[in-house]
């Protein structure tokens, strides 16, 4: 405890880590630096040292994200490596989550506060990827073309992501009133792309009739 005179008692945060065995003093110098900053709490977080050692290795070195950035070694003496990797923490409650790659604009650390706390946005950008909302949008432009109904069976399932056995049910249950070749979708077949409706575009295309 360090009071100050004239000022607001203020706590001095006093650092207990030892150089690892033959580092240099200017890389010690730096990792000093970055461990106080991290165990001082004044970035929003708080690790310790030993934190960050067990980590990195965790990680295999690398940026968790991307797996490409190699973070320098915190018990490499010379402080080789392309860059320190950073600890990312949650804005909200401070904690630590990982350590990203820091360096430049489009850094994994600077893309995670992109998105903020705000985990759906992430899910969505997975789903961007593996189901692009354009493709989805083609695949239900062709469940209305005049395709054979089994290929309008398999399209919906792929579509929709419903086992096959209820896509088929669906269809016989529709084939009582309407014309062999529709597939017949219930409300609960709700077309989503990305959060948004595009039930109306399928149902203007006059090829998927749906149950009230
Ligand atoms: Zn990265």
């Amino acid at each position: 405890m360090n009071v100050r005179s004239g000022g607001p008692a203020k706590t001095k945060v006093e650092l207990d880590w030892t150089p690892p065995a033959g580092m240099t003093a200017q890389v010690a110098a730096s990792w000093r630096a970055f461990y106080l900053k991290a165990i001082s709490g004044s970035a929003g977080y708080t690790a310790t040292p030993e934190m960050y050692v067990i980590m990195y290795k965790a990680q295999l070195g690398r940026c968790f994200i991307c797996q490409k950035a190699k973070g320098i070694n915190p018990e490499d003496p010379k402080g080789k490596g392309p860059q320190r990797l950073g600890w990312d923490h949650n804005h909200a409650t401070g904690a630590v989550r990982g350590l990203l790659c820091t360096l430049g604009q489009w850094s994994c650390n600077r893309i995670v506060g992109r998105y903020k706390d705000n985990p759906e946005a992430w899910r969505r950008g997975v789903r961007y990827h593996e189901s692009p909302p354009a493709l989805v949008l083609a695949q239900v432009q062709r469940l209305a073309s005049d395709l054979p109904v089994e290929e309008r069976i398999r399209i919906a399932t792929a579509v929709l992501g419903v086992e096959r056995e209820t896509m088929e049910a669906r269809v016989r249950q529709g084939r009582r009133g309407a014309p062999s070749s529709f597939v017949v979708l219930d409300e609960a077949s709700r077309l989503e792309i990305g959060g948004v409706d595009v039930t109306p575009y399928v149902d203007k295309a006059k090829g998927v009739r749906f149950e009230s």
